[in-house]
């Protein structure tokens, strides 16, 4: 097998707006932190191109990394502008990161509240400043790998840019969908001034119902696309699932692979996770019970019995806000405690908060985004809530398994890839179908019933969810082979 210091591995740039540790949004984070060192370890030469937004260069320091100055910068034309890009590329052992420094990300708090002509620029910026970073640096990638809308203009451009379409047979491109609902959408004369040929602008191109698609182009380009489960590579082929993209990605369905995201499971180790209160292990909880009780007393809670509910994501619609907050009274009468960790639309967080005044004693929240009370909710939780009206993979309930909280969820997209009904030979958790208040309060009854007549079946539940294989090394060799399968 080649090695990454062979010079015949394969040469991989990973190109992300976000990842962890030096910025995060969500679950993309998690991932391009993660999948490229995995990659790496396997043997290719894989390498990431991340933009240097706001704290990322001193985050990265902070992290141990040494950064040296790449000394040629990256020129990138848009509005027929040369703009200037600085490259800073870490040393010493581990994945190699370019950052991308540039006036484009100062400020800026990665995505934009609202896609316009001028927000989308910083995504073209690095889109195209990726194209160049062959040159800068000296170092020849055989794949591109970009991931969401935010990377898919730079498989646009090896098709129709007046310029970077003369590298299309330098590069195989692999584009991956984290999130189909959020394709890119932009007013189609907005891209005039990108430098795209008149090709580009047609229904073949990235036209879209009179405007333009940025995820389209990448769909049509790409030399293969992925999705991170492989339920969500079918749902998102059909007319529902497709958010109308569906027939497009059926034409293409036979470079479509679903690739089950992994977990950095060093990163997410009860065990050793220093932000937790204590430290536990599947064959040691008494520090879950530890971290469940200090949470208590933080909140002001008399611990009596009563199973804890968490929840930890984005309050928005796709995590099925509209089925858990109506399903919040029954679950308090029938002597649940739930903790609801989490930012987003507006109205959920109101409702949340309205819920903690209502019941002080059964609900509380925290409101916003923090890493150390997400980890002490996975840490605290006999069940994880997760009721999502579609999900792409989710890490989430990924990490409430391997912290021992059994996921109650929406058995749709990753979701039903990852967690298994109770009972069955792989049971992790409790599933429902129908998008509702009433199917969602069906599994939380059959989850209580395990809880209080069950001790030993969920015990046995527990230790499974926690001893269950989340690492990359299940997935990572899939990537190698899709990348060995584009090339020569
Ligand atoms: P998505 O990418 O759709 O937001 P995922 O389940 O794939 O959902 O990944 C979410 C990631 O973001 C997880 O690592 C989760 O712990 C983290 N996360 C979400 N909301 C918060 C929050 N409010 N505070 C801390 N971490 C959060």
């Amino acid at each position: 097998m080649a090695t990454k210091h062979d010079p015949r591995a394969i040469k991989v740039l990973h190109v992300s707006p976000e990842a962890v540790p030096f910025c995060k949004v969500g679950g993309l984070a998690d991932v391009a932190g993660s999948l490229p060192p995995s990659l790496r370890n396997s043997g290719a030469d894989c390498r990431l191109l991340l933009p240097a937004w706001d704290g990322v260069l001193d985050t990265a320091r902070k992290n141990g990394l040494k950064l040296v100055r790449v000394p040629r910068s990256v020129d990138v034309a848009i509005r027929w502008k040369v703009h200037k890009g600085t490259l800073w590329m870490s040393s010493g052992e581990g994945l190699p990161v370019y950052f991308l420094e540039s006036p484009f990300f100062e400020g800026k708090q990665i995505y934009p509240q609202q896609l316009d002509p001028e927000s989308v620029l910083p995504f073209v910026f690095l889109s195209l400043a990726a194209l160049e970073l062959a040159d800068a640096a000296e170092w020849y990638a055989d794949v591109m790998h970009c991931h969401d809308w935010g990377t898919a203009p730079l498989i646009s451009a090896l098709l129709w840019h007046r310029y970077y379409r003369f590298m299309f047979s330098q590069y195989k491109t692999v584009f991956t969908i984290h999130n189909l609902a959020h394709q890119g959408l932009l007013p189609l004369h907005s891209l005039r001034d990108w430098g795209l040929v008149d090709d580009a602008f047609t229904l073949n191109g990235l036209e879209f119902y009179g405007g333009a698609n940025l995820m389209k182009g990448a769909i049509t380009g790409a030399s293969a696309v992925t999705t991170v489960s492989p339920a969500y590579s079918r749902e998102i082929q059909t007319e529902n699932g497709g958010v109308g993209l569906g027939g497009l990605l059926r034409s293409h369905n036979s470079k479509i692979h679903g690739i089950l995201n992994g977990l950095d499971t060093e990163y997410w180790n009860p065990a050793t996770d220093s932000l937790l209160f204590h430290n536990y292990s599947p064959d040691d909880l008494a520090g879950k019970a530890q971290c469940r009780n200090t949470l208590f007393d933080q909140l002001g809670w008399k611990e009596d019995g009563r199973p804890l509910f968490t929840s930890v994501g984005r309050m928005v619609d796709q995590k099925g806000f509209d089925i858990l907050l109506p399903s919040i009274q029954r679950m308090v009468e029938w002597g649940c405690r739930l903790y609801l960790v989490g930012s987003g639309q507006h109205e959920y967080e109101t409702a949340v908060l309205e819920a903690v005044d209502k019941w002080p004693d059964a609900v509380a929240s925290f409101v916003g985004y923090d890493e150390e009370v997400a980890h002490k909710a996975y840490a605290a939780g006999d069940f994880f809530l997760m009721p999502s009206k579609f999900e792409p993979c989710g890490l989430s309930q990924l990490i409430s398994l391997r912290y021992g909280a059994l996921p109650v969820v929406r058995s749709v997209g990753g979701l039903a890839d990852t967690v298994f009904e109770y009972g069955s030979p792989e049971g992790n958790g409790f599933l429902f179908s129908e998008y509702s208040a009433e199917s969602l309060l069906s599994a939380v009854g059959r989850s209580l019933d395990v809880f209080r007549n069950d001790a030993t079946g969920y015990r046995s539940a527990q230790k499974k969810a926690m001893q269950s294989d989340f690492s990359w090394d299940r997935s990572a060799p899939l990537y190698l082979d899709l990348y060995r399968s584009l090339l020569p």
